[in-house]
């Protein structure tokens, strides 16, 4: 029995998570999904809560047919505490998945094994790129899966996205 645990912010969950997890999905038996910086939500970089995380993830991985398991986890101001807090927050795992260096650092420091994955179309499916474009009104819908499409919609996401960015100085 293997577990794999896959770090983000998901701010929204895109298609290039999907590509990763679609991989991980045939490395291990089971899936752990931390949606980091559980703790924030309607700012201009990190619009959705991390309930609303939770639901796109978890509809993105239903896909798979994989055992998984999404858990929020909230940030410290404690790097050096910070591999003792994920751990005290998920199920055992034998193997981490990230690209973002501080994880990497942090994670292999505690002895962790640690894989990085390809990034998938990265100019595109990026959450700065995806945010940018429903700021400025431009198609974003074929960057995520269709039920984040859904998901986004249900919760008027677009619209919080613009009105978190406006600012009250005019
Ligand atoms: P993210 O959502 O930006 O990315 C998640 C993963 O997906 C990354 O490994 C990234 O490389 C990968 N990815 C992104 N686009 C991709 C693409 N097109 N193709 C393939 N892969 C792609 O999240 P993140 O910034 O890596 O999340 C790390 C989380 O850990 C944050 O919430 C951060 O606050 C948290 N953290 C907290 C502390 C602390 O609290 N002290 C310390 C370290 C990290």
């Amino acid at each position: 029995m293997s577990r794999g645990l896959y770090l983000g912010r998901f701010q929204p969950y895109h298609l290039g998570h999907h590509q990763v997890l679609k991989k991980i999905a045939q490395e291990v038996d089971e899936i752990i999904v931390g949606i980091g910086s559980a703790q924030k939500s309607h700012e201009i970089e990190n619009p959705f809560t991390a309930g609303e995380r939770v639901l796109m993830v978890t509809s993105a991985l239903m896909e798979f047919d994989i055992k998984h398991y999404v858990i929020p986890i909230e940030d410290i101001q404690r790097n050096s505490l910070w591999v003792s807090h994920v751990k005290s927050m998920v199920p055992p795992f034998e193997i981490a998945y990230t690209n973002n260096p501080l994880v990497i650092e942090l994670l292999s420091e505690a002895g962790i094994e640690v894989k990085q994955s390809p990034l998938f179309k990265r100019n595109s499916y990026s959450g700065t790129e995806i945010r940018r474009r429903m700021l400025d009104g431009d198609k974003w819908e074929h960057f995520v899966p269709e039920k984040v499409v859904e998901i986004i919609r249900e919760i008027d996401g677009v619209k919080r996205l613009k009105t978190v960015a406006q600012s009250d100085q005019e």
